[in-house]
């Protein structure tokens, strides 16, 4: 343990050197059979999409569903893509896990209903790969999905990068006709100038900003700001993370069009997903937990 090492290096002088190059020994060799074992994935396919309720609150029906990635590593079990996403962006990985999760997405979106959209995670990566937006038009074209309802979240990060590529790329992707969320939106840094700069879709209000509601009574003002903003500028809003229902009433009398959370319901498989729209899930819901 990493934490453990480094605590005891403070605390005895001479082995402090010692102690720290072993903690950083051990994390290089996680991270590179971390890496060995991606690669192995990629290769056997061990990767599963799971897919989490968007729900409009103004409609009281679910408008679509988030992937989220799942690794099943042989040994180790579920891995979470907290763990294995910054690994494969560095190693590039991402670029041929990307394009699967793509591919995925849209071959299981156009089974669903008509009204029932699909939103990927883009990593900053592959957001700069020059091949991103042909291999889009070739899932959507392979697939027959719609492009409207297919959803890219991107996050603030990748201005990170050129500032003029980044807005070309962003308008080539609209051109395709898909619809991009700007994602835990206001963790990154000068949200309002890339709001000037480029036309979102939609706005993902970061979970941290959730957590805080009816707990602290600046989180509404937060909340309250971002949708006025939003409105006035033409785009949606959504917040995730939402796991109660005084969250949820929060957000809706803040004027946050949309939720995401434990709430509505936590990511399920595949096989699950029919059966939630099939069960009209979120209008039971929403009469039973969000009444008011
Ligand atoms: P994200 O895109 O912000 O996704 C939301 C995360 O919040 C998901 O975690 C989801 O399971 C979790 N979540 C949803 N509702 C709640 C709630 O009510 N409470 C709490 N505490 N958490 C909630 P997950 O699935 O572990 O994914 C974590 C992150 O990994 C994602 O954050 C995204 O950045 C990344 N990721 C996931 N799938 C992909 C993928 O296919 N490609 C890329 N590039 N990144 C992915
Ligand atoms: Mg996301
Ligand atoms: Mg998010
Ligand atoms: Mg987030």
């Amino acid at each position: 343990n990493a934490d453990l090492a480094l605590y005891r290096a403070k605390n005895d002088g001479k082995g402090n050197y010692h102690f720290f190059e072993a903690s950083l020994d051990e994390e290089a060799r996680r991270r590179r059979q971390l890496d060995l074992d991606l690669r192995r994935a990629v290769r056997d396919g061990a990767f599963e999409l799971y897919f989490q309720p968007l729900y409009s609150l103004r409609e009281e029906r679910l408008k679509g569903f988030e992937a989220l990635i799942r690794w099943h590593h042989p040994e180790r079990g579920m891995i979470s893509p907290v763990e294995f996403i910054p690994v494969a962006e560095e190693t590039g990985l991402i670029i041929p896990i990307g394009e699967w999760v793509i591919r995925e997405a849209c071959r299981q979106a156009v089974s669903w209903p008509d009204g029932i959209s699909v939103a990927v995670n883009i990593s900053p990566k592959q957001f700069s790969s020059p091949v991103l937006s042909s291999m889009i038009v070739q899932a959507l074209a392979s697939s027959g999905l719609p492009p409207e309802r297919l959803e890219l979240e991107i996050t603030e990060s990748i201005f990170i990068a050129n500032v003029q590529r980044t807005l070309g790329t962003l308008h080539g992707l609209r051109s395709l006709g898909v619809r991009i969320s700007l994602d835990d939106f206001g963790t990154g840094y000068s949200s309002l100038s890339y709001l000037r700069s480029f036309p979102f879709d939609k706005l993902k209000i970061d979970q941290s900003f959730v957590r805080d509601l009816g707990q602290q009574a600046n989180a509404n003002a937060i909340i309250r700001a971002i949708t006025t903003l939003a409105d006035a500028l033409g785009i949606e809003t959504i917040a995730e993370g939402v796991e109660d229902a005084q969250q949820a009433e929060i957000l809706r009398s803040e004027g946050c069009r949309q939720i995401q959370g434990y709430l509505m319901s936590r990511p399920v498989a595949s096989s699950e997903v029919l059966k939630l729209i099939a069960s009209n899930f979120g209008v039971a819901r929403a009469h039973t937990s969000l009444a008011g």
